[in-house]
């Protein structure tokens, strides 16, 4: 049975309270409400949260897509990039919406409250941005690949966050998905010599392996929902530079 919209409201409006009350965001669990602030919302994101979402303004980072405004630019580089010490693996990339705010209470709506349903029309909506970007100017060879879930968290979430993503990228750009080209790596158990930050990096690097017959003389659009150091979407970069891709671009919904 399905409950009369004027139940429903009421429902959603005794969820809200309970919200403020307590301080967890409990609409995440009521289906049919917006992930970022809780009101009635069709497709689990309202008007309002999507336009609060603010995309990135001014020039970006061409080496990662973070913009200027937030990270120092010295000598070509964001202070990301500065960070991370070398160049990316990835060609360009493009994040939607900066992670803040909104943008970080839609992501914890579909990684840990199950709103999967919000995944494809936000593909969708990336894909928007890649045309925008642009990322996707030249289609030839063009194939879409998601960075791959750890399989534990695929385990307990039921799907993989990111594959729903680049389905609906693929879809709206009508380019083909290759869900198999990159497979996470076992990380090394064994104890490991260098600085922790040099373990880190060899550890990423082991991460990712693509699969040849998928990407050699492609060009790819890497799928991922956030791109936080920017240190994943360079071992799947790197991974698949390996196996003979010939240029990668990340589009991400947030950075
Ligand atoms: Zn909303
Ligand atoms: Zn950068």
């Amino acid at each position: 049975m399905t409950p009369s919209p004027r139940c429903a409201s009421w429902a959603r409006a005794a969820v809200r309270e309970l919200t403020a009350a307590t301080g967890e965001l409990l609409w995440l669990l009521v289906p049919g409400t917006c992930v970022a602030c809780g009101l009635e919302a069709g497709g689990g994101l309202c008007r309002a949260c999507l336009s609060r979402c603010a995309p990135p303004r001014g020039p970006a980072c061409t080496r990662c897509g973070a913009p200027w405004t937030r990270t120092a630019a010295r000598e070509g580089w964001c202070g990301r990039c500065l960070r991370f010490g070398r160049p990316f693996a990835f060609d360009a990339a493009v994040a939607l919406w900066h992670y803040r705010r909104a943008a970080r209470r839609l992501v914890h709506g579909f990684k840990y409250r199950g709103r999967r349903e919000v995944l494809g029309p936000l593909g969708a909506r990336l894909a928007g941005c890649a045309r925008a970007a642009p990322l996707v100017a030249d289609r030839r060879q063009l194939v879409v690949v998601p960075v791959p879930a750890r399989a534990v968290s695929r385990r307990e979430r039921g799907y993989d966050q990111a594959r729903e993503l680049a389905r609906g990228v693929a879809d709206a750009l009508r380019i083909p998905l290759e869900v198999r080209a990159l497979r996470r790596r076992r990380q090394p158990t064994a104890p490991q010599a260098g600085t922790p930050g040099e373990r880190r990096r060899r550890q990423l690097r082991a991460g990712f392996r693509a699969r040849r017959a998928r990407v050699a003389g492609r060009r790819v659009l890497l799928v991922d929902d956030v791109v936080s150091t920017g240190a994943t979407a360079d071992a799947a970069a790197r991974a698949l530079r390996t196996a003979g891709a010939r240029w990668v671009g990340v589009l991400a919904l947030a950075s």
